[in-house]
């Protein structure tokens, strides 16, 4: 099943709950724009290659559509459209005033060199600079791209339209980016986490739970070694290249160090190696896949043996292996809920800009706070009182908040 099919269970599995009505259902699932561009690059060698970019904007009846942009080589239309539904989902539940779009480029962007990123990343604003726009589309950050992407972005579409750096969010501080955004969606995580412990922890909170994490990038490192330094236990971590566990507890800044020397966690000297499978089915209290999609499938939900699993990813979980984990009573934190740390502190960033402000870190993680603070109490209500797991509660959440907009708006 493709990454769209599988959101789009989700929500009709939330939507019928609802009683939302095929009007109002086929409305919320059809994207308003779907642009793809063709991007041909002169490489370092002076080969030329063309790559394919999307930008789906999915949902605007809340505000400008808001999403991230991911160079993968697996990137194609499906997967951008499901990613691009789940934005508008997630920027409901967290209920900042933007709807939900994504992008992608679909390249090996860990064998590009940076100036080759740089030259794919302007041709593709090039192909794409009218679509998106403050008011509009603002992208951010996602899988292979990062502040110095966004710092592109931001050039190229200034250079069209003028100084314009609400844009796009993520980019470098020192650069009209937010203090705080580099961590938030990890930040976000963790303050997930510790709602979810609370909530159904048995008194058991960071401090005493033990960690294992898929992915060591943005989301991955920042939340291990926010979970850390709140005194939770990292018995595994993997990225592309390889893994490594240790049952009594990884050093997670010694192992940035080892990563920051070798570009992997793997070969790291403290602990056995470990595959993506075995991390998945580790003993442990908390699971955060936290780099690709589709992860957790009905061939290995079986194996798991955490008691919860906060979604840092986008989409790591089939909603087959969703049902299996829900009568083995794993609590699951859904993506819409637990990585929304991200898009809520780009919304902060895009504030700022607005204002041509600059917020201190402490108010931008305050507030960061408060917001998921908010929502997971606004979700866990709804779970509770419709009896319904929590990722069908946020999608209630979000949906009930975008089918009002948009039929005050007026659906035609
Ligand atoms: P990133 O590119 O910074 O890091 C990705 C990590 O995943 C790297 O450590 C990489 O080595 C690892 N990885 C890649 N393939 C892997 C594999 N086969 N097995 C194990 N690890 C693998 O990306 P990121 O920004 O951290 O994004 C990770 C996930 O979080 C994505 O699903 C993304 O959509 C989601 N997300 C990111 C943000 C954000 O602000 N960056 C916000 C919300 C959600």
């Amino acid at each position: 099943m493709g990454a769209l099919e599988n959101t789009l269970r989700y929500f009709r599995t939330a939507s019928e709950v609802m009683d939302l009505g095929d009007r109002i259902e086929r409305f919320l699932t059809t994207p308003r724009r779907e642009v793809s561009v063709q991007i041909p690059v002169e490489m370092d060698d002076g080969r030329l290659e063309t790559f394919v970019g999307f930008r789906v904007q999915h949902n605007n009846a809340r505000g400008p559509m808001k999403g991230g942009l991911r160079y993968h080589h697996e990137v194609d239309l499906d997967e951008v459209r499901s990613l691009a539904s789940l934005m508008t989902w997630k920027t409901a539940v967290v209920d900042i005033p933007f709807g939900g779009g994504k992008g992608g480029i679909n390249c090996r962007a860990d064998l590009l060199s940076e100036r080759e990123q740089e030259r794919i990343t302007r041709r593709f604003v090039d192909g794409i600079h009218d679509v998106i726009g403050p008011h509009k589309d603002v992208p951010a950050p996602d899988m292979g791209t990062g502040p110095q992407t966004m710092a592109w972005v931001m050039d190229q579409y200034s250079k069209y339209h003028g100084f314009s750096p609400a844009v796009v969010t993520g980019k470098p501080v020192d650069l009209h980016g937010s203090l705080g955004r580099d961590a938030a969606t990890g930040r976000g995580v963790m303050y997930a986490t510790e709602e979810v412990l609370k909530a159904y922890g048995k008194g058991k909170g960071i401090a005493d739970s033990t960690f294992a994490i898929q992915g060591f990038g943005n989301v991955g490192s920042w939340a291990a070694r926010l979970l850390h330094e709140k005194g939770g236990t990292v018995v595994a971590l993997t990225d592309v290249k390889g893994g490594i566990r240790n049952a009594k507890g990884l050093d997670v800044t010694d192992v940035m160090a080892w990563l920051r020397r070798t570009g992997s966690v793997a070969g790291y000297p403290e602990a056995e190696p470990c595959t993506n499978e075995e991390l998945l089915s580790s003993k442990c209290d908390v699971l955060v896949p936290a780099a690709l999609s589709d992860v957790i499938t009905k061939e290995n939900a079986k194996d798991i043996r955490a008691k919860f699993i906060v979604e840092g990813a986008n989409g790591p979980t089939s909603w087959e292996a969703d049902e299996i984990l829900h009568r083995k009573g794993v609590v699951v934190v859904p993506d819409i809920y637990a990585n929304a740390g991200g898009v809520t502190v780009s919304y902060f960033e895009w504030v700022q800009n607005l204002q041509v402000d600059t917020w201190p870190e402490e108010v931008v993680n305050t507030r960061l706070h408060g917001k998921m603070v908010q929502s997971f109490g606004k979700i866990r209500s709804i779970a509770e009182s419709r009896k319904v797991p929590l990722r069908t509660a946020a999608f209630v959440l979000a949906i009930g908040r975008v089918a009002s907009a948009a039929s005050k708006l007026g659906v035609s």
